[in-house]
């Protein structure tokens, strides 16, 4: 399984900051971390904590596909897109994670041209 190097940390952790200020999120403290995965599918997830604006984004150590420039800015980019949701998320009660879901994918392929 491919492996996150210290170069990629480095360029995903570049790539969520450069998606964050492009939203607007400058009051927001952002961390980026590496871990192991926490359910072995997802690459990367956020902890968010609206009412700190803190958002810690972890990254996991290995991937079930190749890691690329594109894919690391895609799982960025899908990471802050989850950022920005939360405050409308965290109105609703139902579990809507996979309508959450299929809006950050469709934002994702309209911004980037990928899921
Ligand atoms: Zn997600």
């Amino acid at each position: 399984m491919p492996e996150v190097t210290a170069e990629h940390l480095k360029h995903f952790e570049k790539q969520c900051i450069y998606w964050r200020e492009k939203f607007g999120l400058r009051d927001w403290r952002l961390y980026v971390r590496q871990r192991d995965s926490f359910d072995g599918e997802a690459h990367a997830w956020a902890d968010i904590k609206i009412d700190d604006l803190i958002a810690k984004i972890y990254i996991a150590k290995e991937w079930f596909e190749p890691i690329t420039e594109e894919s690391l800015n895609s799982t960025a980019l899908h990471e802050i897109l989850h950022v920005v949701l939360r405050p409308l998320v965290s109105l609703i009660t139902d579990d809507c994670e996979q309508i959450e879901h299929a809006i950050i994918h469709r934002l994702c392929h309209a911004m980037l041209g990928v899921a």
